[in-house]
């Protein structure tokens, strides 16, 4: 542990020992190793979401049941991707349609909900999710679909602030966790699909007032502000059409719909970016910066530190915002990626050099590796498909099989990594798409694709596959096989387990050494979000929350028949040992 952890350690035990004390920068910096809290997305700022946590453990798992459980309510339910968090003996958990609420952590009871009230307007690309809240101070913060940040008093539930981000009439949304870090709250844009431009912004998290925006698209101006809130100029971001063309950039996506991660030892934020838009992507020659990247940002003047693009000139909606893990590794501070193209990127944390980086999934068509020298992709030319303005093919371009599809070898569900074993549990898909290009032109608030596609099953026993998997040496350890796509996210604890959901309802807890299934409960609907441990008093408490949707059922063509006879739900789990 270096001087600084220890100093931020004490500084928490300091803050904890107080009644009711407010959420501060120190408590959430060492958030995960304090087990009597979860305090932000990922169960720790670096999205780890392993819990020292051992009373539940390989031998005692099987005692698991329920302690209580609270129905969302409301006739409207869909995909339910969010991740609880807890204080002071209250869960706060959002769900679908921009709704939060506040929970007594011990019985369940409801303290309080707040809604907001959603124009007809909003334009979510894929559901009508929410994955999660922030704390800070006496605040819970989350985005909204929107485009709202909303602050709440976590006692009464009272707004406190709200602010715009942005215009949901130009497809605008937030669907993500914000960030806390050195005194910021750190958030993203959803939109890619409508040709929106991705950034983050910093503000102040007590008031909501800006302190700088960073354009993830070349070419694009980031701004700071004074603490009257006078907006100046903090730069371009890059250099205006070195890898775009034209006015490319000006509706270029990159959305940075998944949030970020931020890391106590080398003191950056890490956020994904996603698809340049269109997805057609003869419309813009060149690698398309920053977009289908990892961007590591300097806090604490809103600059970009280092990129990595795992997907340069993505023509496949590879994405690329799949959330950046840090970890040891033989003594240097590295970060992980699992990446929506299939491959698996281990990248020193401090400056973005490529260490590592395999395949995590079984079907790969658009490269065949990626060099390491370089930190490129070896493509595959004729995995892209086709321009439509050449050929014989019309104004459809050559249609081509793309594996993985472009939901990804991994999409929105986090990983876990385990310092005990070692090894990242990583909740994988295989499957492929039919995909080609079509002409487009940007329209506001209209979709930017310019390509269509229709999803296929490679197997027929299995989509999703939960895999162990050794960031060293690139191996697979051991994998469970899933028959519907996996889309929730996954926990793991020096009790020696992995937990995860599955779209058939199950909340699973496995062997983390191999993959042996040692408990499930069945949780009533599909789940598609991430589990969390805490311990209250002298119990220990596992979390999930249960509802069946997202992008699958949206956009999964041929996977339909995997899928189609699951029930939406929306409800909040939490299980502790029998006595
Ligand atoms: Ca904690
Ligand atoms: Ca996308």
């Amino acid at each position: 542990m270096n001087k600084k952890l220890i100093m931020v350690a004490l500084l928490s035990a300091f803050a904890g020992s107080a009644a009711n004390a407010a959420v501060t920068d120190a408590m959430i910096a060492n958030d995960a190793t304090t087990t009597g809290d979860v305090l932000s997305w990922g169960m720790g700022t670096n999205g780890q979401r392993f819990s020292p946590l051992t009373d539940i453990n390989t031998k005692t798992v099987s005692k698991l049941v329920p302690a209580w459980s609270f129905s969302f309510g409301g006739e409207k339910q869909r995909g339910q991707e969010s991740q609880p968090l807890i204080y002071n003996g209250k869960m706060f958990v959002t769900s679908s349609y921009s709704r939060i609420y506040a929970l007594d952590v011990k019985t369940g009871a409801k303290l309080w909900k707040y809604e907001q009230r959603l124009p007809e307007g909003i334009m979510p690309c894929c559901d009508v999710v929410n994955r999660g809240a922030a704390l800070y101070d006496n605040l819970v913060i989350f985005g909204t679909l929107d485009a709202y940040l909303v602050a709440l008093d976590q006692d009464t539930g009272k707004v406190v602030w709200k602010e715009k981000v942005d215009d949901y009439a130009a497809g605008y949304s937030m669907s993500a966790a914000p960030l806390i870090a050195k005194g910021l709250l750190l958030t993203g844009v959803s939109g890619g699909e409508f040709g929106v431009v991705g950034r983050v912004e910093a503000r102040n998290p007590r008031t909501g007032k800006l302190v700088w925006t960073r354009p993830m698209i070349e070419g694009q101006t980031g701004y700071k502000y004074d603490e009257a809130g006078n907006k100046s100029d903090n730069g371009v971001t890059g250099t205006t059409n070195k890898t775009w063309p034209g006015d490319t950039w000006k509706t270029g996506g990159a959305a940075t719909w998944l949030g970020g991660t931020y890391d106590n030892v080398t003191g950056l934020a890490y956020f994904g970016t996603g698809n340049p838009a269109p997805w057609n992507s003869h419309l813009r020659p060149g690698d398309n910066l920053y977009s289908a990247s990892t961007v590591a940002l300097d806090l604490t003047n809103g600059q970009i530190k280092w990129s990595y693009q795992t997907t340069p000139h993505d023509g496949w909606d590879y994405d690329g915002v799949n959330e950046f893990i840090t970890f040891d590794l033989d003594g240097k501070r590295v970060g992980a990626k699992a990446d929506r193209n299939g491959f698996f990127y281990v990248m020193d944390a401090n400056t973005g050099k490529l260490e590592n980086a395999f395949p995590f999934v079984k079907n790969i068509t658009w490269a065949t590796g990626i060099d390491l020298k370089t930190g490129r992709p070896n493509y595959i030319d004729k995995g892209r498909p086709g321009d439509p303005t050449k050929g014989k093919a019309g104004d459809k371009g050559e249609t081509v099989f793309a594996a993985p599809a472009f939901l990804g070898g991994k999409n929105q569900m986090p990983m876990a990594y385990s310092p005990q074993t070692k090894m990242f549990y990583v909740p994988a898909n295989e499957w492929g798409m039919d995909i080609w290009n079509e002409p487009v032109s940007y329209k506001k608030g209209g979709a930017f694709l310019g390509a269509g596609f229709t999803i296929h099953p490679i197997y027929d026993d299995y989509i999703g596959a939960l895999r162990a998997v050794n960031p060293k040496t690139g191996k697979i350890v051991w994998e469970i096989k899933n028959n519907a796509p996996l889309w929730g996210g996954v926990m793991t604890t020096a009790g020696g387990l992995v937990f995860y959901g599955t779209p058939e309802g199950f909340l699973k807890a496995v062997d983390a050494k191999t993959g042996k299934e040692l408990w499930k409960f069945q949780t009533g609907s599909g789940i598609v979000a991430p589990p969390v441990t805490w311990k209250e008093g002298t119990t220990q408490y596992v979390s999930v929350v249960s509802g069946w949707g997202g992008a699958v059922p949206l956009w999964g063509g041929d996977i339909a028949k995997k899928v189609n006879f699951l029930e939406q739900g929306g409800s909040v789990w939490v299980f502790k040992l029998s006595k």
